[in-house]
């Protein structure tokens, strides 16, 4: 053959080879004979290359879940966003969401054809740090019976838990003080040497060792099934300064999660992330993570339909295989129902 013949050839292979990739992600241009597919068939069907999925935070739970009608319209806004799996919360902000709406609303996803996980946030675990109001003072001992308990209920409840970005401490009271200063972690009746002397030294040997003995050890022990999944913030450089060891927490957890919500940078409260982070972040973590890297989560918090969208193509593009949306209690907040908000 002719060298003229032979390219010929390659164009040709190349050309039926890119029309059968952009057929199978669906960029073929319908025909006026074809059935639209639905959002939900699409997203069901594709849902081993990448899945959408959302929270139901414990607040939500109660709010939203308890009865049929509000469970009917549930499951109605997650087919129409072709969202193919739940988190549902059982705890947040010292609010534990009940039993039986917990159990009653995975049933149901269920049998819609949805997948169902379990959710805990750390928020107001017990008594209060020091610092953000919202964090608790893992030193402590009765706090950290209490979160003992949080998951032991939810592992009696799912075989998947998600723990929301604020498992980490910031306190500085006396006895965080005092334990820093002698370089001991007390978990219960057990105690661990800290390296160093410094406030990130004594807040990451604690959470690693919480997370060790009052999370995974707790949970294996209620359903040896369970998978633990730990949630990184979108923080990278000073993930150690308030106790998150990226290192070797995603060594002890099943699973591990990426906060991609870069959000608007010129936001004047949630701004002065790049967007490029997002992608960034998602590679750093998933590398590290390797197949334990399960996706990534962003919200619509200081976001316009412009940037939330950059958000959720950051995160495909670093590598997920799968999107939480960030969350079913602001529904009103996503890109094409917030447009007409967030243009005024
Ligand atoms: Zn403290």
């Amino acid at each position: 053959m002719s060298s003229r013949v032979v390219r010929m050839a390659l164009i040709i292979v190349v050309g039926i080879r890119l029309n059968g990739l952009l057929a199978s992600l669906g960029a073929e241009t319908p025909g006026p004979e074809k059935t639209p597919v639905s959002l939900w068939d699409l997203a069901q069907s594709k849902q081993t290359i990448h899945r959408f999925s959302t929270l139901f935070t414990a607040q939500n739970v109660r709010d939203h879940l308890a009865t049929e009608e509000g469970l009917a319209a549930a499951i109605a806004w997650c087919r129409q966003t072709g969202v193919t799996k739940v988190y549902l919360e059982t705890f947040r902000s010292n609010y534990t969401a009940e039993r039986e709406t917990l159990q009653r609303a995975k049933d149901r996803f269920r049998s819609e054809g949805f997948e169902v996980s379990g959710c805990v946030t750390t928020t107001i675990v017990g008594k209060r740090s020091t610092g953000w109001n919202l964090i608790s003072c893992y030193t402590d001992p009765a706090t950290q019976g209490k979160l003992q308990q949080i998951f032991e209920y939810t592992a009696g409840l799912f075989d998947e838990i998600m723990i929301d970005d604020f498992w980490f401490t910031d306190c500085k009271c006396q006895a965080c003080e005092t334990a820093r200063q002698s370089k001991r972690v007390t978990i219960g009746d057990k105690s661990f040497p800290v390296s160093g002397d410094t406030w990130e030294d004594y807040r990451c040997e604690l959470m690693v060792r919480l997370s060790q003995d009052r999370i995974l050890a707790a949970v294996r022990r209620v359903n040896p099934r369970v998978q633990v999944i730990i949630k990184y913030p979108q923080w990278y450089d000073n993930f150690h300064e308030r106790g998150y060891e990226v290192v070797r927490e995603t060594a002890d957890f099943d699973r591990i999660w990426v906060g991609t919500e870069t959000r608007d940078y010129n936001d004047k409260r949630w701004g002065g992330t790049v967007q490029y982070e997002a992608y960034f972040i998602m590679r750093w973590l998933g590398g590290i993570g390797g197949a334990k890297c399960g996706g990534g989560w962003y919200d619509p918090y200081g976001t316009t339909e412009y940037t939330y969208l950059e958000q959720a193509r950051q995160t495909v593009l670093g590598g997920a295989r799968e999107s939480l949306l960030f969350c079913y209690g602001s529904p009103t907040r996503t890109p094409v129902q917030a447009s007409p908000l967030q243009r005024t």
